[in-house]
């Protein structure tokens, strides 16, 4: 099976969530920065013991970039590329410094999109380190060779899937946190534009390429995988084809569906075979 895997409108809703509240957060933070807020106990934080980072989740395809931090803290495991805002830089220019400076990939600071501002107070054993996560997908046939520098010792391509099924806990900080809210994001602009293809004519988006047949009715249904992190919306034939595929999967009925559509699919699932 290869489908592109999209996360459900929920996903969306929440990464649309998540980006607003990150931006109140960073206004907040900018307001403290100025004087004008009310930071937290003011003998152990202040604006003066406050610094703050920059980090980055550079995709291409489904794999993420990350170095093996040569320095204390957290030496020799692996992080997202990032580090400290120097003088007179916005947040997004020095994510793309660090970016460059650590793996020797280019990107345009503006092709850099916000995940959001990871500043719980403990995230860092050097003090108080506020950061500011970007997400930048670079096209799957980009030719980089990442190369490590500056506090990167090591720097490799690693899978998403394995990742974050696994070892995202063993990143560095909060880069585990940082790099699934990224990821999910990433996932909800995939899914808008698979709903773009949806809307342009054609199967819909649950057809496998090895089940030639027509779409038996509109799209109707979503088909969310096992742990709920991605799904794609399907006519109730493709969809409970789909379904009979993925172990553990489970459907919706979207809110225009003629009444039945999940239960239908699901029904229909259970004399469907697998796709191969
Ligand atoms: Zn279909």
């Amino acid at each position: 099976m290869n489908w592109p895997l999209n996360p459900t409108r929920e996903a969306a809703i929440q990464a649309s969530h998540a980006a607003h509240s990150a931006v109140t957060n960073a206004e907040q933070e900018v307001d403290r920065a100025q004087g004008s807020g009310q930071g937290g106990d003011p003998m152990t934080e202040t604006t003066k013991t406050t610094e703050y980072t920059a980090d980055v989740m550079c995709t291409r395809g489904t794999d993420v970039l990350l170095i093996v931090r040569g320095d204390a803290p957290y030496e020799g495991q692996l992080a997202l590329p990032g580090g400290f805002i120097n003088s007179g830089e916005t947040f997004k220019s020095a994510a793309a410094r660090e970016l460059q400076e650590e793996t020797g990939v280019v990107v345009d600071p503006d092709a850099l999109v916000l995940v959001g501002v990871y500043d719980r107070p403990d995230r860092d054993p050097r003090g108080r380190v506020v950061t500011v996560a970007y997400r930048v997908d670079l096209p799957s046939d980009t030719n980089v060779v990442a190369t490590a520098g500056d506090d990167a010792a090591a720097v490799q391509w690693v899978p998403l899937d394995a990742l974050l099924t696994t070892d995202a806990d063993s990143l560095a900080f909060d880069h585990g946190e940082i790099l699934y809210a990224a990821w999910r994001q990433q996932l909800a602009a995939g899914y808008a534009r698979q709903v773009e293809i949806e809307t342009s004519g054609g199967r819909c988006p649950a057809a496998h390429p090895s089940d030639p047949s027509d779409c038996a009715g509109p799209v109707a249904v979503t088909v969310v995988n096992s742990s709920g992190t991605a799904g794609l919306d399907g006519c109730e034939h493709h969809a409970a084809r789909m379904l009979a595929s993925l172990p553990g999967a489970r459907v919706y009925a979207l809110p225009d569906a003629s009444e039945g559509a999940a239960g239908r699919t699901f029904k229909a699932a259970s004399g469907m075979p697998p796709y191969a």
